[in-house]
């Protein structure tokens, strides 16, 4: 889908014509700039005067697929009961920019005309009551439309406002229950569908292991050259390369098949088949799809829906678990990794394909699967868990870098960070939260980013930063969980 932001700007018939046609063209070349400078396009819609063109161009936003999302703007005063209707009926996600045409107040020009022509700073705090007084999510940005730091804060809107889209949009592939006695990879389907629009439905291995019995030797071979283009091969065993490629074509065609972009698996449950799927789902997730181990299929859907709110639509955003610590004092970092399955978007090098022995689950033969170090640089990681009647999202920031020993027995892909304020607070943090072990890690995707799409889907969000203490925390959640349950 090719999304687009669509401007609609406020005004109304008291200024005369020669206003609204220059508040017209303003819109059209604001508009036409920020579509060169943003990663999404801005299509202007009107300048609304009516109720009704209020409310057709809302009921059109909601219409269109490609419609991500509207931009408002009061450039001059724009009364705002003519904006209730087409406000309540709104389904896309909002952002209001609070800008005006020009940087400078024109010390000899300005006079009364100048006055009328150009009042955002009173036609955006009219928009803004109507918005607080709807209860409406909405995201709020002021600042110049030229400048560089309103670019970046409405291209992330922008960016969790497709999450929004693709989130509505998600199908989740099962193959196989969670793990056995496993809480928090649980949760509820129905409410998730209903809050987030997920449909997570499951499929037999059998049929995927008969889906498997379909792939050609052709098609292998095709696979196993894109990885030789990507990958060192790092073992003799090409066998095993050439079957995670036969698992990962036919998990790909079954998933394409039903327009699912996220699956979930289970080691404890390969009937049929002779490894778990490793580099097969550590590829499918370089090319954007999410997956969730041990049936996991929340974290499954949110990686899916994170990656696709990084740079370029497929960003640097994985399936995550938080393993071991390193907890010398000055040197506390936390270990993550999964059994196989890290998707190479995080790599720092160019990722080596091996082979191990697997003892976990069923795994006849030793898996395939990339091995790396994940690169430095400011993360996050986000946790999506149900709290019974409501679903909390947990982001912690956290610093990456490069892992301070080689690990060279360590047969998978292994990231090292330090979660914020310190690992220790950090930890206890996220504890108290009651943030999983799955998580998704990203580099380009940001705390603000996060929350803004947690508004959107109306779900809690729980940030912790630089700046959080328990105590607080504690305060937090406790005043959260009266909230939600009165929502
Ligand atoms: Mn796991």
């Amino acid at each position: 889908m090719k999304y687009e932001f669509w401007l609609v700007v406020g005004s109304q018939f008291l200024y005369g014509n020669e206003v609204l046609e220059t508040v017209d063209r303003r819109s059209s070349e604001i508009a036409a700039r920020l579509s060169e400078v943003l990663p999404y396009k801005v299509v202007y819609k009107v300048t609304a005067k009516t109720n009704r063109e209020v409310t057709d161009t809302v009921r059109e936003a909601n219409y269109r697929p490609e419609c991500a999302g509207i931009i408002t703007w009061c450039h001059t005063f724009s009364p705002s009961k003519m904006w209730i209707d087409g406000l309540r009926d709104l389904n896309k996600p909002w952002c209001h920019l609070a800008t005006q045409y020009n940087v400078e107040i024109p010390n000899e020009e300005i006079d009364m005309d100048f006055m009328n022509l150009n009042q955002a700073a009173h036609g955006d705090r009219e928009h803004g009551f109507i918005g607080a007084r709807l209860r409406k999510p909405r995201k709020v940005i002021a600042g110049h439309w030229t400048d560089a730091r309103v670019h970046k804060r409405l291209g992330d809107w922008m960016k969790s406002a497709v999450g929004a889209a693709v989130s509505r949009d998600m199908k989740v592939m099962r193959f196989g229950d969670n793990m056995r006695e496993v809480a928090v990879t649980e949760g509820d389907k129905v409410e998730a569908q209903i809050k987030l629009g997920w449909q997570v439905n499951t499929w037999a291995v059998g049929d995927l292991v008969a889906e498997m019995d379909k792939v050609t030797e052709a098609q292998i071979d095709e696979l196993v050259e894109t990885y030789k283009a990507s990958y060192d091969i790092a073992t003799d065993n090409i066998e095993a390369i050439r079957y995670q490629a036969k698992e990962e074509i036919a998990i790909r065609n079954m998933m394409d098949r039903e327009g699912c972009k996220a699956f979930s698996n289970t080691f404890q449950d390969l009937y049929g088949m002779e490894q778990l799927p490793g580099l097969a789902s550590q590829h499918l997730m370089a090319q954007g799809y999410g997956y969730g181990g041990e049936g996991d299929w929340k974290v499954s859907a949110l990686t899916a829906i994170m990656k696709a709110m990084g740079e370029g639509g497929n960003g640097s955003s994985a399936f995550m678990e938080d393993y071991t610590y390193h907890l010398v004092e000055g040197q506390e970092y936390s270990l993550g990794a999964h059994m196989l399955e890290v998707c190479p978007s995080l790599a720092a090098g160019r990722p080596r394909i091996e082979t191990h022995h697997l003892g976990i689950g069923m795994n006849a033969k030793d898996p395939a699967r990339l091995v790396f170090e994940g690169k430095e640089g400011d993360g996050i990681v986000a946790s999506l868990i149900d709290m019974g009647g409501r679903l909390r999202l947990i982001v912690q920031d956290i610093r990456c870098v490069k892992p301070i020993m080689p690990m060279p027995n360590l047969p998978v892909a292994r990231v090292m960070w330090r979660a914020m304020p310190d690992l220790l607070t950090g930890v206890e943090c996220w504890i108290t939260a009651g943030g999983a072990h799955h998580t998704v890690l990203s580099y380009d995707v940001t705390a603000e980013m996060m929350r803004d799409w947690a508004n959107i889907m109306d779900i809690e969000f729980v940030h912790i930063s630089k700046d959080t203490t328990p105590e607080r925390l504690e305060d937090e959640l406790l005043v959260k969980d009266l909230v939600w349950k009165l929502k």
